[in-house]
């Protein structure tokens, strides 16, 4: 039995995780997996019902699950200085380190390129995030009008164990490639104890091999050749920019899934945000909530040694290729006329 939280979010993610729960439970049933779902409020909802976007019952209940769907929140419909913020701080409380974004396009799908298959990995515990890395407080600060200062902070813990992450993933693809996006010639000590990491850590697996690329050059090589990379593991702020670039390449935002790991739990967290330009009109694209549930049981199963989960995930990933292949039930950003319910109905019906 698994334990996995609902958590809407805001804007399209009222449209789009619920179709990845739907899709979940049928794959679920078909794999004879029991999942019991629990439905937490966050954001908007938190606030309405607990006068706070990140409720600290939900925060509580998150900590008995095995994993738990995260819809985007609306950060523009917040006060400015909301002191609720929710993204950084959960993946820091709940220690997921690692957020897992693959970047693949589809031949049926247009796309800037074809025959593209990168796993990025980017770190979200640290970095650049004021949010993410401070206790108390905030890693911004202001001491007149004309000034204001940020920090950035790296760890050899954080670097090191995303790092093994990305090699770990590696091992399980035919390339075997690591590529370790940073900028050391110029941030001597933060880039530097991260390239650092990523190069003691590459020595543990011979079996993988491992480049270094600078991350202005590797912006360009990625948007020009993105089939040469495999496995790219960078810091948080260059993952967060470099991964919208990623999906930018095969098609959008709709088309790109993410998986915050830790050591025990997971969070499936798509790349995107809440949209509001969309939202409310039953057009997101459901593709990268439902992937990111896909990612979620795959990771699960394996964690927990649960051949329902790891069939579940399959059944998913089988019944989205179907349903993108035959292009009948496919949302506007993929060129189709389907509403996000339909895709969603569409890719559980195709679950076998
Ligand atoms: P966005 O990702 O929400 O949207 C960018 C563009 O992509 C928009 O044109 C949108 O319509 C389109 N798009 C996004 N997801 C789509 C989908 N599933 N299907 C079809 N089209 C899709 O980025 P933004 O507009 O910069 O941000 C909107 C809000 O989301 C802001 O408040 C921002 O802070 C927030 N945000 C939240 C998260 C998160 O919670 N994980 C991440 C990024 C942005």
């Amino acid at each position: 039995m698994l334990r996995i939280g609902i958590l809407q979010g805001d804007d399209i993610g009222l449209e789009v995780v619920p179709e990845a729960v739907r899709v979940m439970r049928a794959a679920a049933r078909a794999s004879g997996l029991p999942i019991e779902w629990l439905d937490l409020p966050i954001g908007r909802r938190g606030h309405a019902q607990c006068g706070h976007s990140m409720p600290a019952a939900t925060v509580e209940a998150l900590r008995g699950v095995d994993g738990w769907l995260q819809g985007p929140i609306g950060h523009n419909a917040y006060p400015r200085n909301d002191p609720t913020w929710i993204n950084p701080p959960l993946r820091k409380l709940f220690e997921l380190y690692a957020n897992v974004k693959p970047v693949r396009s589809y031949p049926q799908v247009a796309s800037i390129h074809k025959d593209v298959d990168i796993v990025f990995l980017r770190e979200v515990t640290e970095g650049e995030q004021s949010g993410s890395v401070t206790l108390a407080g905030t890693g911004e600060f202001r001491p007149n009008d004309e000034v204001s200062i940020g920090h950035r902070v790296i760890t050899r813990r954080g670097s090191n164990r995303v790092a093994r992450a990305a090699f770990e993933i590696a091992r399980t693809r035919p390339r075997r490639h690591v590529t370790a996006v940073h900028k050391e010639p110029i941030f001597k000590m933060t880039c530097g104890m991260f390239a650092e990491e990523c190069r003691r850590v590459a020595r543990d697996y011979p079996d993988v091999t491992f480049d270094e690329v600078l991350v202005d050059g590797f912006a360009m090589k990625v948007a020009m050749a993105p089939q040469r990379y495999d496995v790219v593991v960078t810091t948080n702020q260059f993952g967060d920019i470099l991964t919208d670039l990623g999906a930018g390449l095969v098609g959008g935002l709709g088309l790109a899934p993410g998986l915050c790991i830790g050591e025990t739990q997971a969070m499936a967290q798509a790349t995107h945000g809440s949209a509001p330009d969309i939202a409310g009109r039953g057009i997101a694209n459901p593709y990268a909530m439902i992937m990111s549930g896909q990612m979620l049981l795959e990771w699960l199963g394996h964690r927990r040694g649960l051949p329902a989960a790891v069939d579940a995930a399959a059944r998913i990933a089988s019944a989205m290729e179907r349903t993108i292949a035959e292009g009948r039930s496919l949302t506007g950003d993929l060129g189709g006329t389907a509403s996000t319910v339909a895709m969603g109905e569409a890719v559980a019906a195709a679950i076998g």
